[in-house]
């Protein structure tokens, strides 16, 4: 009988190790890859469609499938893992990663696959100490009990380190060939994945979730803490990622794209909402986001284009805003926005 596997490959160094090991032993192995929404090398696929050139940025998973000859299975995780990003079961880490919760949800489904394809176990390439919140002795067990994968889930990088798995104790596989990494160090994977002739990955340095980022939880919490009368859409949590964000009362804030990428992405954004942009020289395209602004509202959203645009040294600038109640374009000759305190006071930023 084949032995099969589904592994979780995100593409990096560590899933696409753990498949090679398990691939030497002689598994047949099939790719799971799932999208968040808040990973940062698919927002970046995704906003080099928007800049200048629109250059098509490869897919790290589909990368990594090709290189090890599998297939890759991709799962959108909707609605649900909103629910998990909003009222995570087992807490937040650091920032607002609710990392041990998410752990649990990707594998429930990867059990879901395994059993579809008739898959003995499932793997991930998890070390042991890798990370502070679900890569410790104690949440890698909670997680393995939760997903309901216990005995089944395979971890090839640090397996010595933890109780034999079934497929070891029933010799699908051999444990001595499995391996005894732990820490956050990346080396030795850097060195045994280089013997096995790979090197084309991307670099494990900085994060790959907007969950584990500082600002992105800053606006987070800004977006909760003025949400208490309206539900948080998929919506509001991608306007996050792009732009400067000010808030200019508690149900209203201005986005202001920060290059010409995040200006066209923005525009998607446009109906329902108010655009501004200064006219006849170069400057942002910002958004309001919430309900409609007071005139008094829009006039200070055009000092804060006013200030992001190429005149932004000039005693006023034009900055035309449409949209809203009014059909009629509305014209303000704005004083950039300069006052420190102010601007201070508006921005959302990390606390
Ligand atoms: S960093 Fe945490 S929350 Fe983000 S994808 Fe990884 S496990 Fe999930």
């Amino acid at each position: 009988m084949v032995t099969k596997a589904v592994v979780l490959l995100s593409g990096g160094l560590d899933s696409t190790l753990a498949a090679l090991l398990l691939q030497e032993q002689g598994v047949e192995i099939h790719g799971i890859h799932f999208s968040t929404g808040f990973c940062l090398s698919e927002h970046k696929r995704t906003m080099a469609l928007f800049e200048p050139g629109q250059r098509q940025v490869r897919s790290e998973p589909q990368r990594a499938g090709k290189d090890l000859g599998i297939p890759i299975k991709n799962v959108e995780l909707g609605e649900e893992y909103l629910e998990t990003v909003l009222h995570p079961k087992h807490g937040y880490g650091a920032n607002i990663n609710p990392c041990i919760d998410c752990r649990i949800m990707m594998l429930r489904k990867a059990k879901a696959y395994a059993d579809e394809i008739g898959a003995q176990f499932v793997a991930t390439g998890e070390v042991l100490g890798q990370r502070p919140m679900s890569q410790r002795r104690d949440t890698m067990r909670v997680i393995e009990k939760e997903s309901g994968l216990e005995g089944r889930l395979v971890r090839p990088l640090c397996a010595k380190r933890l109780p034999p798995t079934e497929p070891e104790k029933q010799g699908l596989l051999d444990r001595e060939r499995l391996l005894d990494f732990c820490g956050r160090g990346r080396r030795p994977q850097m060195e045994l994945i280089a013997q096995k002739g790979i090197t084309d990955y991307p670099l494990p340095a900085g994060g790959c979730c907007f969950l584990t980022d500082r600002s992105y939880a800053a606006r987070f919490r800004d977006l909760v803490a003025h949400s208490t009368e309206r539900k948080i859409t998929r919506d509001d949590l991608v306007l996050l990622k792009v732009g400067r964000h000010f808030r200019l009362s508690p149900v209203l804030k201005l986005i202001v794209g920060r290059d010409e990428g995040e200006c066209r992405f923005l525009e998607l954004f446009s109906a329902g909402r108010v655009r501004l942009e200064a006219v006849e020289v170069l400057g942002p395209v910002a958004l309001t986001d919430g309900p409609l602004p007071s005139g008094e509202e829009e006039a200070l959203c055009a000092r804060l284009v006013a200030r992001f645009c190429d005149a932004k040294h000039e005693p006023v600038v034009a900055v035309e805003a449409r949209g809203g109640a009014a059909t009629e374009a509305r014209l303000y000759k704005a004083a950039p926005l300069w006052d420190e305190t102010t601007m201070s006071r508006l921005r959302v930023l990390e606390e």
